[in-house]
């Protein structure tokens, strides 16, 4: 199962082990959000390439949909 980063409202914890998903805080600009996988990703030791978190499979964790895009336009999927 590839690991997948979501935001929440209320962290209670940062990682979801039957999901295997990484959980921030909502609300947090890009560069706190990247803070926040990165340090999930080293507390469960997953690779990282640079500054890129990657996952068990070695692809890079993508965080996108994570960030409310306010000017960039009506693309955005899997908002359910
Ligand atoms: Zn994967």
């Amino acid at each position: 199962m590839c690991m997948r980063v979501q935001s929440a409202t209320r962290v209670t914890r940062f990682y979801d082990p039957d999901t295997a998903t990484i959980i921030i805080p909502a609300g947090l600009c890009p560069t706190l959000t990247l803070r926040a996988v990165t340090a999930a990703v080293a507390e469960l030791h997953l690779p990282m390439e640079g500054d890129t978190p990657l996952c068990w499979c070695g692809e890079p964790l993508t965080v996108s949909g994570l960030i409310p895009r306010q000017r960039d336009g009506e693309d955005e999927h899997g908002a359910a």
